[in-house]
């Protein structure tokens, strides 16, 4: 409130220039609190100084506050710890949980999280585990298997297709996980599923 009018400003100055892009890269103290970057693909907002990896360009956005970082759902980085408050262990599984929710798709090793969710493997798997009790890799397969069966039941797709788009492109690998977790095979989940619910075809209903 007694910062009314100042907004308009922050809009204007929260643009990444060249100068902002090199204090990002350099990790530059004597830009701390001057600005703050956060980056899409993580969901992770950081000071300039932070020796997180450096982002992708395309993916950056910045704000002229932590307050406002926050606003938009951003979360505080663990390791530079933006708004100067300790990270809680719940919130940093919660900001690993989110980037596996995001890019189940993509190749994950316990390395990518934890580049991307700014800690060491090790600190990050002990983490994980103490608040969900199953390893980030155990999570990563869990929501692979989900969105796998949503597709099998959901869609014409090939399983070679499907075990693809959930970031499994070893189709036989795919398949023996699949078994693993749901004690059948995706033909076999895919045939069972669709003889319990009516086929479908959405051709009538949302007429707007
Ligand atoms: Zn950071």
């Amino acid at each position: 409130m007694p910062e009314a009018g100042t907004y308009k400003i922050d809009a204007y100055e929260a643009r990444m220039t060249d100068e902002k892009w090199c204090a990002i890269v350099n990790n530059d103290a004597s830009y701390d609190d001057k600005f703050f970057y956060a980056v899409k693909t993580t969901g992770i907002f950081c000071r300039p100084s932070c020796k997180s990896k450096a982002p992708k360009l395309e993916n950056v956005r910045i704000f002229s506050s932590a307050r406002e970082a926050l606003a938009e759902s951003f979360r505080p980085c663990k390791r530079c710890r933006p708004t100067g408050e300790r990270l809680p262990d719940y919130e940093w599984a919660d900001q690993i949980v989110h980037y596996i929710d995001m890019n189940y798709s993509e190749k994950l090793t316990l390395e990518t999280l934890a580049d991307m969710c700014h800690g060491s493997p090790y600190h990050l798997q002990r983490t994980f585990k103490k608040v969900t009790g199953i390893t980030p890799v155990e999570y990563i397969q869990q929501t692979r298997i989900n969105k796998a069966k949503a597709d099998l039941t959901g869609s014409r797709k090939q399983i070679s297709d499907i075990a693809l788009s959930v970031g499994m492109p070893n189709t036989p690998y795919f398949i023996t996980l699949f078994k693993k977790l749901t004690g059948q095979t995706p033909a076999e989940y895919r045939q069972f599923n669709q003889q319990m619910t009516k086929p479908e075809v959405h051709r009538s209903g949302n007429k707007n």
